[in-house]
């Protein structure tokens, strides 16, 4: 761990670096993104082998998860910066004229980025990229608990970029607390409610802007009209990925009574087909993080029946993917996020039953559903907040970086992706520019004589 007046100094050098200049213009932050797409292609095997020592993550996903999405986020930046750092211009009121009103995107200055342990490249370096295009110095604090992973974004950073423009500082908790002292610009943070919580106290502190992409439970709505085998596909795929640790994974499925066991009977095929008939043995099912996580996951077997899988290896932080019926709203698994391979199933009747069991609780940052009806797909996205909605498919959404990513509520504030990111690391400056030529000198005093003149004349 750095020292606190090491932690200090950096911020103050980039601070420094900032100041200079380089960042503001457009061709450097292109040059740096490049160099950034370039080294990443460069590094794929060794991001690749750190992402499966972390978390046991197959090359497939962690090239889909960590890597294709993050070079096809800096193409959009590289390809839309020149449109997006222009200044837009508004309309002037006639008293104003002449002069032109213009809004005017500019860096925030020196951003920290806090990021979780889950997608722990990609989601270090989906927030850089942003913070780089809107012309910002950055410091990035990847998690402590994927070490491999960290050290090949201290590799990437801190030996091909200007450390004063961006950097990587490794370390846990503590490390985090003494970045919170600075005095940063904006601060971006993803990981639990809980530790944002802390974040946003420590920002309030010197009314730093945050940005906080949390999580919690995001449910699974699925309705009669569907295509079952498919629905089961991916609801198992969207669950599964990554052993069930993703922020939008579907926490939890509401099913319609009238398809329940048929759709049931296809997750446990869908489970089979994609994993075999011992996941443990399948190279593309990942692993549980560390002890912590497995002990916690493996207390929620415990409630309701399950119907497919339950399987743990300790040694191997192993939980093989797991359905749980006869779940009630009261069962600890029904409480707290699970973040991981372990699906609850409940049901309902009536759709307003569905919506109304998700609105007695915090706001999701995903929900999902998945229905052909329009009226019942109607009825979820108007009666139901989230941070996003995926209709028929899940986690999917994640990956349409024209869409803004975020949560609402308890699940996060603010939002990325694309032009979504540009704006959160920019601050929109608000210019009046006035002309010395026509001054009727009506709105100076004395001001007798001069109201009836104002209302005559604008109202
Ligand atoms: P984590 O334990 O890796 O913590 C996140 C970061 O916070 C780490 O860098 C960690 O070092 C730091 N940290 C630890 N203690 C801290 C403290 N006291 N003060 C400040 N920072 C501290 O990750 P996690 O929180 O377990 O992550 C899992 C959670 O993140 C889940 O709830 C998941 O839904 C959420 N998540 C959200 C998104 C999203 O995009 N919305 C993405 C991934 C994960």
């Amino acid at each position: 761990m750095l020292k606190t007046e090491n932690i200090s100094i950096i911020v103050k050098e980039q601070n420094k670096y900032f100041l200079l200049g380089d960042t503001q213009k457009v061709k450097f932050r292109q040059q740096q993104l490049q160099q950034l797409k370039q080294l990443i292609v460069k590094k794929e095997s060794e991001i690749v082998k750190a992402l499966n020592k972390d978390l046991g993550k197959c090359q497939f996903e962690s090239y889909l998860s960590e890597i294709r999405i993050i070079k096809k986020e800096i193409d959009n930046m590289i390809n839309n910066l020149r449109k997006w750092v222009k200044p837009c211009y508004v309309a002037t009121p006639i008293e104003q004229v002449p002069g032109t009103a213009f809004i005017q995107p500019q860096p925030k200055g020196v951003v920290l980025i806090i990021s979780p342990w889950n997608y722990p490249f990609s989601l270090a370096i989906m927030p850089l990229i942003g913070a780089i295009a809107a012309g910002n110095c950055a410091i990035i604090k990847p998690s402590e608990l994927t070490p491999h992973t960290s050290q090949v974004l201290v590799k990437i950073i801190n030996n091909h970029f200007d450390n004063n423009y961006v950097k990587v500082i490794e370390g846990g908790k503590e490390t985090s607390q003494q970045l919170l002292k600075e005095k940063f610009d904006h601060i971006f943070f993803t990981g639990s409610p809980d530790l944002g919580k802390i974040v946003m106290e420590a920002a309030a502190k010197q009314l730093i802007p945050v940005t906080l992409e949390l999580g919690g439970k995001s449910p699974c709505i699925v309705d009669k009209k569907i295509n079952i085998k498919e629905t089961a596909k991916r609801i198992v795929w969207g669950k599964f990925l990554n052993a069930g640790q993703s922020c939008i994974a579907p926490d939890y499925l509401l099913v319609n009574q009238q398809i329940k066991l048929q759709l049931l009977e296809a997750i446990k095929k869908a489970i089979k087909e994609f994993y075999g008939e011992n996941p443990f043995q399948s190279s593309d099912y990942g692993r549980i993080i560390n002890k912590h996580h497995f002990k916690r996951l493996s207390t929620l077997l415990t409630s309701g029946q399950i119907i497919v899988g339950g399987q743990v290896i300790p040694e191997e932080n192993y939980i093989s993917p797991t359905i749980i019926d006869q779940v009630s709203s009261e069962f600890p698994i029904m409480q707290d996020e699970i973040f991981g391979p372990i699906l609850p199933i409940l049901d309902y009747d009536k759709i307003e039953e569905a919506i109304a069991f998700i609105n007695q609780r915090p706001n999701p940052l995903a929900i999902y559903l998945f229905s052909n009806d329009k009226k019942q797909q109607k009825k979820v996205l108007e009666n139901t907040l989230s941070g996003g909605v995926g209709i028929n498919d899940t986690v999917m959404q994640y990956g349409v970086l024209t869409l803004p990513f975020g949560g609402v509520g308890k699940s996060g504030m603010g939002s990325y992706h694309g032009k979504a990111s540009f704006d959160t690391f920019s601050h929109y400056k608000s210019v009046l520019k006035r002309s010395f030529w026509l001054e009727t000198n009506l709105r100076f005093p004395p001001y007798q004589g001069k109201l009836k003149w104002i209302k005559r004349l604008l109202g």
